[in-house]
């Protein structure tokens, strides 16, 4: 069994380094054009450059995201990305619309293409269309069970990539109008304000102001509230399926959050490569993604229809017990210090746990930290600012700090 891509999301240069550094064999991202995430940082064209580059020193792969539904306006501007695409090497782009694809494959014939999953492709005769018309892999809907994509790669020979780990929309992936009819911001346009996560109540016409409410069963009214794709149990069905990429959603989500679930997943496949018929994810990796902020976690769709328990009736956000705290930016071995950036506050007797890219996770109460100019202090109530901590053991970078919520 061929051991598939681990796929990552990259929504900045940063996270895009933490990506690779944590064990991705390949990112996508988006320009300030065409991509959907309108509120993810993208790259400018010298930053696209410079992550094909960088990706490329370490053999890992680019792939961009061209994936939303332009207007004549827009289109007009098309042709010009795609070319800087095809002359920066990146290794695929991403599409949706038939319009970009027939442009792309005119202008850039050289230049892969990716399906989107926006093009909400469920069936092998899409598929099949797809292939036909020189797509060279699909990323096939998140609304599709193992027995469905075994099926699809029956039948077609393009690769496939599927969704393992991250959020899920209400509908399909993101073709929706809630967000646009409430607030303006178009999910298409990768602007979605996930109304669906709100909270929502019962109006009668004749009596505004009295909000009735609404609950699926005695547990809740988020009624909307889809919880978290998680396929850490099923990568080996998965594989065995054939299918070549196993990507992960969250171009907007933050560093840790990458961090934690690239560094689960690269574990999770490196064990499969090592004993594919063994394979049984322990808890703790299970415990990593708890550290993370999540909706709690489903399988979705993929042993057939989600049942109730897809749903998180009881909040909006599973608040982990673990928040991130820094980005390791020096290690003084001589001193056992870390230069930290800080993300959150911390204070002295703090339990915090450490993440390396090369290393296992380590915890230890937080004993020892100065300022930037190495005066002692107790606290560090300032994000962005920069800390020395003491350390139990060797960092490098990319290394990350996490602490342990106080009640
Ligand atoms: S409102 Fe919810 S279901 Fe609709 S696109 Fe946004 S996240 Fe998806």
């Amino acid at each position: 069994m061929k051991v598939p891509e681990l796929l990552a999301p990259a929504g900045d240069m940063d996270r895009l380094k933490i990506a690779l550094a944590y064990g991705a064999d390949a990112v996508y991202l988006g320009g300030k054009i065409f991509g959907l995430r309108a509120f993810a940082e993208n790259f400018s064209a010298a930053e696209l450059a410079e992550a094909c580059r960088y990706a490329h020193d370490r053999q890992r792969k680019v792939y961009v995201t061209v994936n939303m539904f332009p207007h004549n306006e827009e289109i007009r501007q098309l042709p010009d990305f795609l070319r800087l695409l095809a002359e920066i090497g990146c290794d695929a782009i991403l599409v949706a619309d038939p319009g970009v694809f027939r442009t792309a494959r005119k202008i850039v014939p050289e230049l892969p293409v990716h399906i989107s999953t926006q093009a909400n492709t469920t069936n092998w005769q899409s598929a099949l269309f797809w292939q036909e018309q020189g797509a060279s892999r699909i990323v096939l809907a998140r609304e599709l069970s193992l027995s469905e994509i075994r099926e699809i790669r029956q039948r077609v020979s393009l690769e496939l990539e599927c969704f393992v780990h991250g959020a899920m929309c209400v509908s399909y992936s993101g073709r929706c109008l809630m967000s646009a009819y409430m607030t303006g911001r178009e999910a298409n346009r990768g602007e979605c304000a996930q109304p669906c996560r709100w909270r929502y109540a019962l109006v009668e016409e004749k009596r505004p102001g009295q909000y009735f409410p609404v609950a699926e069963d005695e547990r809740g009214t988020y009624i909307l509230n889809s919880r978290d794709l998680c396929l850490l149990d099923d990568l080996p069905a998965l594989a065995a399926a054939g299918v070549e990429s196993f990507k992960i959603e969250g171009r907007m989500k933050s560093v840790h959050y990458l961090a934690t679930v690239v560094r689960v997943y690269r574990a999770a496949l490196n064990r499969l490569a090592a004993d594919p018929d063994g394979y049984a994810p322990p808890a703790e990796w299970r415990d990593e993604l708890e550290k993370i902020a999540s909706r709690g976690y489903t399988t979705g769709f993929f042993h057939g229809p989600p049942a109730e328990n897809m749903q998180e009736y009881d909040t909006v956000r599973v608040l982990p017990e673990w928040e991130y705290s820094g980005l390791v930016r020096q290690w003084d071995a001589s001193r056992g210090l870390a230069l930290v950036e800080q993300r959150n506050h911390m204070q002295l007797g703090d339990a915090i746990e450490i993440l390396r890219p090369n290393g296992a996770i380590f915890r230890q109460r937080l004993e020892y930290m100065t300022d930037a100019n190495g005066t002692p202090i107790e606290r560090a109530p300032h994000p962005q600012q920069l800390i020395w901590l003491q350390l139990a053991e060797s960092v490098g970078d990319f290394s990350l700090i996490r602490r342990q919520r106080r009640n």
